[in-house]
């Protein structure tokens, strides 16, 4: 028998070790359900979560995401005709008011609701806009792209030649003329922005106008900035030359995790909609498309102020780190305009160290590669990416910013005992447990 295996062996032996404790599916079913309350308890009660792609859904959208309508099966386009199966009216309803909501909350004429993840929002892309053979232009890792346009991801599954787009390693922007020299050179049939790390707004006009010259098409995967974009706080892509805006719904958008579409030209619409159903959904979890609505509502109420307190926070969040002597990206254009905050810890060990060190104390982050990292350097770069959006639907504001950069300099920069800081997060983090910038709660107290 072989014995590869992809997972970590020593986690899949503990399970098989609780699993060997008993013969009862009922106490298996239990272990389940008191890890799932561990990590409610510790992670949604007892942290900093501070990961630039994750943000807690409201109460309505986690009482949805549980609803019954998730177990009812409703393939292919809303609508009495459309459908496979009969008994699907309220369905309808729910999946036409989530697209309505989508097209209001991103100014649009057209979106789609139905992808699980942005992986397949992008897959989507790729499918409808491009033959196998193809060139397209995206972003690399380095630069802060992701793998979803890459060789590793859906642009590579869809036999694509990518060709990278040159950027500035200093300063991490878009090299515009050495972009329009390779483009006319290469020709793609589409260039993809799609940027994991990011704190600033992209040339997209720039970017669009130079891809006009061939045919070529602009798309903006948007999976980060959603939120931002429908709360009116970074740019606005479908207004400056993107054709596509896909987003994920679970990062700043602050809803279930699924993959958005959305467009403004009729022409992409038969196109786009063939390639969610039949190619990449059938049955597409309508208690999640039934949140997705209620977090678009959230949106289009909330989002301005929640989008704009999000940016406010990673500045000041920023500020006290550097003022604390913790490096970030940044410092001459204000360090962010955006929910992410990058800082430079090759000082205190390298993104791995520091993230794991700082998970002790209940700060939770994740690594990242910097400029002037190598993409070999992947598993040991030397950026830590820190995001606002969790600490903002918690309803804190910037004096809170510098409270978490004092948590953090104390592990960092003091050297303290992880154990000690943890202690101080705890009294900090456990009387906040509402979140805001939504129906059941509102705006927090402080800005009403
Ligand atoms: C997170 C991310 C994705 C994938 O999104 P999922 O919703 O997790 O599938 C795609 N593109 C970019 C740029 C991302 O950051």
């Amino acid at each position: 028998m072989s014995t590869f295996e992809v997972h970590d062996v020593d986690a899949l032996a503990n399970a098989r070790a609780i699993m060997n404790l008993t013969e009862s599916p009922r106490e298996w079913a239990g272990e389940v359900v008191k890890a799932v309350d561990r990590n409610a308890e510790w992670r949604g009660k007892s942290c900093l979560n501070l990961l630039a792609p994750e943000a807690p859904t409201s109460p309505t959208v986690r009482r949805l995401l549980s609803s019954e309508i998730g177990t009812r099966a409703a393939e292919g386009h809303i609508g009495r005709v459309n459908r496979w199966f009969a008994g699907t009216q309220h369905i309808d309803e729910v999946e036409a008011l989530c697209v309505e909501l989508l097209k209001t909350a991103f100014r649009c004429n057209y979106a789609d609701h139905r992808l699980m993840g942005s992986m397949l929002g992008n897959l989507a892309v790729y499918h409808a806009l491009t033959e196998p053979g193809d060139t397209v232009m995206t972003a690399s890792q380095p630069f802060g792209g992701h793998s979803s346009n890459r060789h590793d991801g859906p642009a590579g599954f869809r036999g694509l030649n990518i060709v990278d787009i040159p950027y500035n390693p200093e300063t991490l922007e878009v090299d515009l003329d050495e972009f329009a020299k390779l483009g006319r050179q290469v020709q793609p049939k589409i260039v993809v922005m799609g940027m994991s790390m990011t704190l600033f707004p992209l040339p997209v006009r720039e970017m669009s106008k130079i891809c006009d010259e061939w045919g070529g098409k602009f798309i903006f995967d948007g999976a980060h900035q959603a939120g931002l974009i429908a709360g009116k706080q970074f740019q606005d892509p479908l207004n400056e030359g993107a054709v596509i805006l896909t987003g994920s719904a679970g990062k700043t958008f602050s809803g279930p995790q699924s993959g958005m579409l959305m467009w403004n030209d009729p022409d992409l619409t038969e196109a786009l909609t063939d390639a969610v159903f039949p190619v990449l959904v059938a049955t597409h979890q309508v208690n999640r498309v039934a949140a997705l609505a209620v977090a678009a509502a959230e949106m289009v109420e909330y989002g301005q102020f929640y989008m704009g307190q999000i940016v406010k926070n990673s500045k000041a969040l920023a500020k006290a780190l550097e003022e604390r002597g913790i490096r970030v990206l940044g410092a001459s254009r204000g360090y962010s305009e955006s929910h992410q905050v990058i800082a430079d810890v090759r000082q205190f060990g390298g993104g791995l160290e520091v993230a794991h060190r700082l998970a002790e104390a209940n700060i939770v982050t994740n690594k990242n590669l910097i400029p002037g990292d190598q993409p070999e350097d992947w598993d040991r770069p030397s950026g830590l990416r820190i995001g606002t959006i969790e600490v903002t639907r918690l309803g804190m504001r910037e004096a809170d910013m510098a409270t978490i950069a004092e948590f953090m300099a104390r592990v960092l920069v003091k050297g303290e005992d992880t154990k000690s800081v943890q202690k101080d997060v705890l009294d900090f983090r456990l009387p906040l447990q509402d979140f805001y910038y939504n129906f059941d709660h509102g705006m927090p107290g402080w800005a009403q």
